[in-house]
C-alpha cells in the first residue's frame, strides 16, 4: 500500500516508517519538522535502502496537503503529527488544541476528498486517566489533567463520529503506553530539545553526563517500591503494531492498546539501565509531579487476539537501545 505518514520524521513516526518499508509498503512522509530533523528521513532511507518521498509541510495547511494527495495514489494514512509535551500544553493550550485538532480535521477532509478510507491514529494511554489497572480498551475514558491529553480524547471522538456516517472508513485508534528505546542500528531514536520531560531521555542525558542527576518524582505511591509504575514499550514494537493494525484493518473503529502489559517502576528502570549499560545513574527523590498517576499498564489481550501482535522486546533491550542511540547521536 501507499501510506501517507504524517509526523513521519518524528520519534515514533520514523521507526514506523522503517517497519512499513520492511513490510513492503511505500511511504510518503509529511512533516513540518517543528520537532524533528530532515536528516531523520535520510536515516530511514539508509537503514532500509528504500525510497521515501518527503514533503516538509504543515498538516494544518489545506492547500499543501491537497497537493500531496493529488500527487499520489494514497491507500491509507497514519497520523502521528501533533504536539506532545504535557507541560507545554498547559502553558500553551491554544497552540495545542489548534495544531492537534486542526491537523486531524484537515487530514480527514483530504481523505474524504480523495477517497482514502484507512486511517490510523496515534492516541495515548493518557485517555484512560486514573482508571484501575490494567487499562482495557472498553473502559470509560476519564478526564486527563492537561490540554495535550484532551486533544487525544477529542480526536478519538471526532474520528469515531466520522466513521459512524462514513461506514466504509476503517479507523484504528492506537493507544500507546510509554514508548522508549530506539532502532537497533542506533541511527535513529528520541532526541528531545532541552531538558527532557520523559524518564528515559532524562536517564540517558544523566548517563552521558549532560545532566547531573535524575530527580525521581515521589517514592510514596502504592507501588512495589513507592515510585511510579508505567508500561514501557520498545518503539520498534510500537512500530510493528502499526503495520499489524494496518494489515488487519476492517471497516468501523477499532481501538487497541499498544503496551507490554507489564508495569515497571522508576527505580526498577533505573536499576536495569545501570546493569545493562554498566553506568551509574545518580538520583534524588523529590516531590510528586502534579498530574502523575501512580500506576499505568495495559491489558494487551485485544491486540494479541485481533491483530496477532505482541511485543518482542523487553526492558533490557529498551535500556540497551536507548543508550546505543544516545552514544551515537551528535546533535
Ligand atoms: P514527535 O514530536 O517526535 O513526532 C511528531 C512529529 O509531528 C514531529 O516530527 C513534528 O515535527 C511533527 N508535527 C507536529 N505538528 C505538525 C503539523 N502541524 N504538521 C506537520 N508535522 C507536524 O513525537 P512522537 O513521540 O513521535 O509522537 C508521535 C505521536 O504519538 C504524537 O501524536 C504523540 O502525541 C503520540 N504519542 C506519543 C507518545 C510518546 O510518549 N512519545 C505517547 C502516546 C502518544
Ligand atoms: N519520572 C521521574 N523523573 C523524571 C521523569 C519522569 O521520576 O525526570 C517518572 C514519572 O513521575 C512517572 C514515570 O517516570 O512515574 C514516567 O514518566 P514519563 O514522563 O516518562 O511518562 P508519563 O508520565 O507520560 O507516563
Amino acid at each position: 500500500m501507499n501510506i501517507l505518514v504524517t509526523g513521519g520524521a518524528g520519534y515514533i513516526g520514523s521507526h514506523t516508517c522503517i517497519a512499513l518499508l520492511e513490510a513492503g509498503h511505500k511511504i510518503i512522509v509529511a512533516d513540518n519538522l517543528c520537532n524533528s530533523k530532515a536528516e531523520t528521513v535520510d536515516k530511514i532511507k539508509q537503514i532500509t535502502n528504500k525510497e521515501v518521498t518527503f514533503y516538509q509541510i504543515d498538516v494544518t495547511d489545506e492547500k499543501a496537503l491537497d497537493y500531496v494527495f493529488s500527487n499520489h495514489s494514497i491507500d491509507g494514512v497514519i497520523h502521528f503529527a501533533g504536539l506532545k509535551s504535557v507541560g507545554e500544553s498547559v502553558e500553551k493550550p491554544l497552540e495545542y488544541y489548534y495544531n492537534n485538532l486542526v491537523a486531524t480535521m484537515v487530514l480527514c477532509k483530504a481523505c474524504r476528498n480523495y477517497g482514502v478510507k484507512k486511517f490510523v491514529f496515534s492516541s495515548s494511554a493518557t485517555v484512560y486517566g486514573d482508571n484501575r489497572v490494567p487499562f482495557e480498551e472498553a473502559m470509560k475514558l476519564l478526564p486527563t489533567t492537561n490540554p495535550y491529553g484532551e486533544t487525544k480524547t477529542m480526536i478519538e471522538r471526532i474520528l469515531t463520529d466520522i466513521a459512524k456516517v462514513s461506514q466504509d472508513w476503517s479507523v484504528a485508534l492506537l493507544r500507546y503506553f510509554n514508548p522508549v528505546g530506539a532502532h537497533e542500528s542506533g541511527l535513529i531514536g528520541e532526541a528531545p530539545n532541552g531538558v527532557p520531560n520523559n524518564l528515559m531521555p532524562y536517564i540517558t542525558k544523566v548517563a552521558k553526563g549532560e545532566l547531573e542527576k535524575l530527580y525521581i518524582f515521589g517514592d510514596d505511591y502504592p507501588t512495589v517500591d513507592g515510585t511510579g509504575v508505567r508500561d514501557y514499550i520498545h518503539v520498534m514494537d510500537i512500530a510493528e503494531g502499526h503495520v499489524a493494525a494496518l494489515d488487519k484493518l476492517t471497516s468501523g473503529v477499532h481501538i487497541y492498546n499498544l503496551g507490554t502489559g507489564e508495569g515497571t517502576s522508576v527505580l526498577q528502570l533505573v536499576k536495569t539501565f545501570e546493569e545493562v549499560n554498566n553506568i551509574e545513574i545518580p538520583y534524588e527523590i523529590v516531590e510528586r509531579r502534579t498530574g502523575d498517576i501512580a500506576i499505568c499498564y495495559a491489558d494487551t489481550s485485544k491486540a494479541k487476539k485481533e491483530l496477532g501482535w505482541t511485543t518482542k522486546r523487553g526492558i533490557v533491550e529498551m535500556c540497551r537501545d536507548s543508550w546505543a542511540f544516545k552514544t551515537n547521536y551528535k546533535g
